[in-house]
């Protein structure tokens, strides 16, 4: 049986354990999913767990510790020391733990799908955090022509522009509630986590052709719902969660992922 899990804080809500259990049974790998809360306070344990959990087969890692994941693997793959966030990790021979940021597969592939080759155009990245960098980075891969950045903290947003520096696509950040025409938003804020949050951004002052959520819950969270009722078409997190997953399994398994089963699992009694 070998063992794997998703170390994060919190880790309650998450619908990876559905997902690759169900992708597990799919190619018949005798494997464990499991949760390991890590407090958001204890940064030290997260090596200790990743190596643990490594040596039986590997697993991922969420908010809130994905950088101290970054340092912590032994082969960090190019987009992890790109963006500094490592998200999927593996032991790649006995002792060494290697690391992967598959959360820029799953943008790409997730926005590819709609996109049909067509390049992401003008794009709007809300946070500044690693998902944000994971954003900004699937686009300008895609081919965007513009990336703005606008973040509660404007200097985080700054950060994250200078850190974006060596990537093929121009990045500015915006000061204040964002206005103007954009093809493609990205929520990449922790904002839709809970039921009493405002949206990330309204659609009363922005024109937009296509949203992509990356928050995600067991429904449409209530932006990508605002953005239905606007008439906007619309990219559910639930399809980077899949598609960032899928891309852990040729690391694993060393197989491709049996994606039908995992999205029946993280669709199973949703909308
Ligand atoms: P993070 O590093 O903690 O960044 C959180 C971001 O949200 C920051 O920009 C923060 O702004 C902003 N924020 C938090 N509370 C806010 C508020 N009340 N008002 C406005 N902005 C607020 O987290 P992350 O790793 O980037 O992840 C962000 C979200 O993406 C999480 O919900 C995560 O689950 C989701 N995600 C989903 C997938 C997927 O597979 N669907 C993949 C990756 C991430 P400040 O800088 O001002 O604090």
């Amino acid at each position: 049986m070998r063992t794997f899990g998703l170390i994060g804080d919190p880790v309650a809500h998450s619908l990876s354990p559905a997902m690759h259990r169900a992708g597990f049974a799919a190619i018949g790998a005798s494997a464990s999913y499991d949760l390991v809360r890590v407090p958001a306070d204890e940064p030290a344990a997260v090596g200790i767990e990743m190596r643990r959990l490594a040596a039986g087969g590997g697993g991922n890692v969420t908010v809130p510790h994905k950088r101290v994941a970054a340092l912590a693997v032994d082969h960090p793959s190019a987009t992890v020391t790109a963006l500094g966030s490592c998200n999927c990790f593996w032991e790649m021979e006995a002792g060494i733990v290697a690391g992967d940021n598959t959360d820029v597969t799953g943008i790409c592939r997730s926005l590819d799908a709609h996109l049909a080759g067509r390049p992401p155009g003008r794009v709007l990245v809300l946070g500044a955090g690693g998902a944000a960098g994971a954003a900004a980075l699937s686009v300008a891969l895609l081919g965007a022509s513009k990336v703005l950045i606008a973040n509660r903290t404007g200097e985080r947003a700054r950060d994250l522009a200078t850190r974006l520096q060596t990537i093929d696509v121009a990045v500015e950040c915006l000061d204040g509630s964002p206005t103007g025409v954009f093809d493609l938003i990205i929520n990449a804020t922790s904002l839709g986590l809970r039921d009493e949050d405002p949206l990330p951004a309204g659609f009363d002052r922005l024109s937009v052709g296509l949203i992509l959520d990356l928050v995600y819950g067991h429904q449409r969270t209530a932006w990508l719902l605002a953005a239905d009722a606007a008439g906007i078409e619309c990219i559910d997190g639930r399809e980077v969660l899949l598609q960032q997953g899928a891309a852990c399994y040729p690391h694993w398994f060393g197989v491709e992922a049996p994606l039908d089963a995992m999205r029946s699992a993280l669709y199973r009694d949703q909308n």
